[in-house]
């Protein structure tokens, strides 16, 4: 993308946007999320812009979407129904697994979090490199894989993972901090649990499984290097 071509598409975050984001705003606290921390995330991050021009109303349905490289971004209920089990303190250090469009991402940190995210698709990664400091936004974004975590960055404070996860990985719970909370959806197939997990102590965990979800499948084994 150029940076002309991002900087129209900023400029077009218009009234018109707004009242759209309202109403998504308000269709998800209907659906039962309460978080005002995060409905605010959500109005103010303009969700529009993470998908191509054509898809204004789509950007604005409860819906997942596809972003290219086979991914999607995920259903707002989803991204807003993660977002309030993480509980976000202002300053909190999280770490995310599959940046894709960046969305998600924003969400945390329009909600004080400093965000470190780690995407396995070059395409996506090298997009989102972009989009989202021309939106303002500052987090630090790694290509890499979202198994291995970011040890040299860690420990987290939270640690939400947004793709389908085969397994709770140790590297991610290693990287957790005492006290911290981590959300992934874990299960092979088709349909994942929503599971949230708190660290009481090193090797201690108290796990809560919640609703079922569907998102597309965290993924080992890349040859790394080749996008
Ligand atoms: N948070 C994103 C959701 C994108 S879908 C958003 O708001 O748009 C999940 C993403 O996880 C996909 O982009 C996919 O490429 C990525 N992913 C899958 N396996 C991964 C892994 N092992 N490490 C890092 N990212 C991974």
């Amino acid at each position: 993308m150029q940076a002309e071509e991002i900087i129209m598409i900023v400029r077009e975050d218009t009234l018109k946007h707004q009242g759209m984001r309202k109403k998504l705003v308000e269709a998800i606290r209907e659906k039962g999320i309460d978080d005002q921390a995060v409905l605010s995330a959500m109005q103010n991050v303009p969700r529009h812009l993470f998908l191509d021009k054509a898809f204004l109303v789509q950007a604005y349905t409860d819906q997942a979407f596809r972003i290219g490289a086979g991914q999607t971004i995920s259903q707002p209920y989803t991204v807003a129904y993660q977002s309030s089990l993480l509980h976000v303190s202002k300053g909190d250090k999280v770490l995310e697994i599959g940046t894709g469009s960046g969305y998600q991402t924003c969400i945390l940190l329009e909600m004080g979090a400093k965000v470190f995210s780690i995407e396995r698709q070059k395409e996506l990664h090298d997009k989102a490199k972009v989009l989202l400091p021309a939106l303002g936004y500052s987090p630090k974004l790694f290509y890499g894989d979202g198994f291995k975590g970011l040890p040299a960055y860690g420990p987290f404070d939270r640690i939400i993972v947004t793709c389908g996860a085969p397994y709770i990985p140790e590297d991610l719970l290693k990287q957790l901090k005492i006290g911290g909370i981590m959300v992934i959806p874990v299960g092979e197939g088709e349909v994942q649990v929503m599971t949230t997990i708190l660290k009481i102590a090193e090797g201690n965990y108290e796990k809560h499984e919640l609703k079922n979800f569907r998102f597309v499948p965290m993924l080992e084994d890349k040859e790394w290097g080749k996008g």
